[in-house]
């Protein structure tokens, strides 16, 4: 146990592996594969993990790096990035180079590898909408894989590698269709609107709602370099209409999102303000005051701390609403 990994997860919890490994290639990738007999984890940016424990293996830090211009057609362009690539840094690209899609996707942190393992999404966007293939390596096998859009099985926070496909792969590569201008503008979500509207902008251009989405979030989120964090610490429950109606009778300003099939999304962390945690600290541990549904680290927190308000969390939420909400992050244990 000698690598600490306290600067590898956004969190900043203090834990160790015996080894961490960059991977910086593909064939790298594949000779470590070979060679290894401990057990071993893949990790990104670290800002989607819980570190319980001290891990008994192998860390393989994914930093296979470089953005390509792929394909250029008259109204889209193919990019591909290495699993390494920081996301907000290829988001930026995209931006600086005049190609749209990515541009509501702005300063979430972590890598492009790991953006497709729960189909990341904000204001309005998932990856699922701009996504073309990835590259992947079977870990029983070493061999290289191409998945198409439609074998991840993209959901909401959800993708096939966190359920049938969970601890098989390692992603490499990313490939995303974007497209040339004019642009579809996504501004409908959230403050973006009001945001543009303040600075004066009354035609937007996506390098204006990257700026705004910024603006929002660093207004609103915790920076994890300030205070240990890793998002949303839950998914948002997406509950049938019949529970939806009972509670709505009960809790007549509940905020809602229908769905297209019919069930309703509820924000997990107005459910939580709700059960008194929003801003509440407990030990080295707490709910971030802006935003309930991040679980922060106030510094020297355990992993196991952290869980265990995220049970009690969801404990409250069960017993006020009747709903179970389902953890975001990865607990590594
Ligand atoms: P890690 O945390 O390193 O890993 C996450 C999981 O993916 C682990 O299980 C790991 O084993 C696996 N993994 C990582 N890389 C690979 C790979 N190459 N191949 C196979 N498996 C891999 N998420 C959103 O969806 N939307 C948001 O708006 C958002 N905002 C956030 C804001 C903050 C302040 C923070 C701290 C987090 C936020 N997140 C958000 C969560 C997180 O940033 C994303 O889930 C991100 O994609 C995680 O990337 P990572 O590289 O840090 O992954
Ligand atoms: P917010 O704007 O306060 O909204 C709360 C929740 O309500 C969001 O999570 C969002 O669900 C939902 N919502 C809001 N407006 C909606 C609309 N017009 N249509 C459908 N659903 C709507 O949320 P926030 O915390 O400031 O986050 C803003 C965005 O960044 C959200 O998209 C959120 O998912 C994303 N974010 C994600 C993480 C993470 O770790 N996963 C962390 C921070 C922010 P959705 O989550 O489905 O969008």
């Amino acid at each position: 146990m000698n690598k600490s990994l306290q600067a590898f997860n956004t969190f900043g919890i203090e834990a160790y592996a015996d080894q961490l490994i960059e991977i910086n290639s593909v064939a790298q990738l594949r000779e470590v594969l070979q060679d290894i007999t401990e057990p071993f984890y893949v990790l990104g940016g670290g800002s989607n993990i819980l570190l319980l424990n001290n891990l008994k293996g192998v860390v393989l830090k994914m930093s296979i790096p470089g953005i390509k211009v792929e394909r250029t057609f008259k109204k889209v362009v193919y990019l591909s990035a290495g699993a390494g690539v920081n996301w907000h840094q290829l988001v930026l690209y995209a931006v600086e180079n005049d190609l749209g899609g990515l541009e509501n996707l702005s300063l979430i942190p972590g890598t492009v590898g790991a953006s497709p393992m729960q189909n990341i999404g904000a204001y309005g966007i998932e990856i699922k909408d701009v996504f073309h293939r990835l590259e992947a390596v079977e870990i029983a096998t070493g061999k290289v894989k191409v998945f198409r859009k439609k074998a991840l099985a993209f959901g909401y926070r959800n993708s096939i590698f966190k359920n049938k496909l969970k601890g098989k792969y390692i992603i490499t590569k990313v490939w995303f269709k974007l497209t040339k201008p004019p642009h579809r503008l996504r501004l409908s979500y959230g403050a973006i609107q009001s945001v543009l509207a303040a600075s004066g902008v009354d035609q937007p251009t996506i390098r204006d709602i990257s700026n705004a989405v910024i603006k929002i979030r660093s207004e609103k989120l915790p920076d994890p370099r300030e205070i240990g964090n890793a998002g949303s610490f839950f998914k948002n429950p997406v509950i049938d209409v019949k529970l939806f109606a009972s509670l709505y009778q009960q809790y007549p300003k509940i905020p809602h999102y229908p769905q297209a099939d019919g069930t309703v999304k509820l924000p997990a962390g107005w459910l939580i303000e709700q059960c008194g945690w929003k801003g509440k600290r407990v030990g080295n541990t707490g709910t971030h005051v802006r935003q309930a549904l991040v679980l922060v680290n106030y510094g020297n927190a355990k992993g196991s701390e952290i869980q265990a308000l995220a049970l009690k969390i969801r404990e409250s939420v069960r017993q006020k609403f009747k709903i179970s909400l389902e953890m975001e992050v990865n607990i590594w244990d």
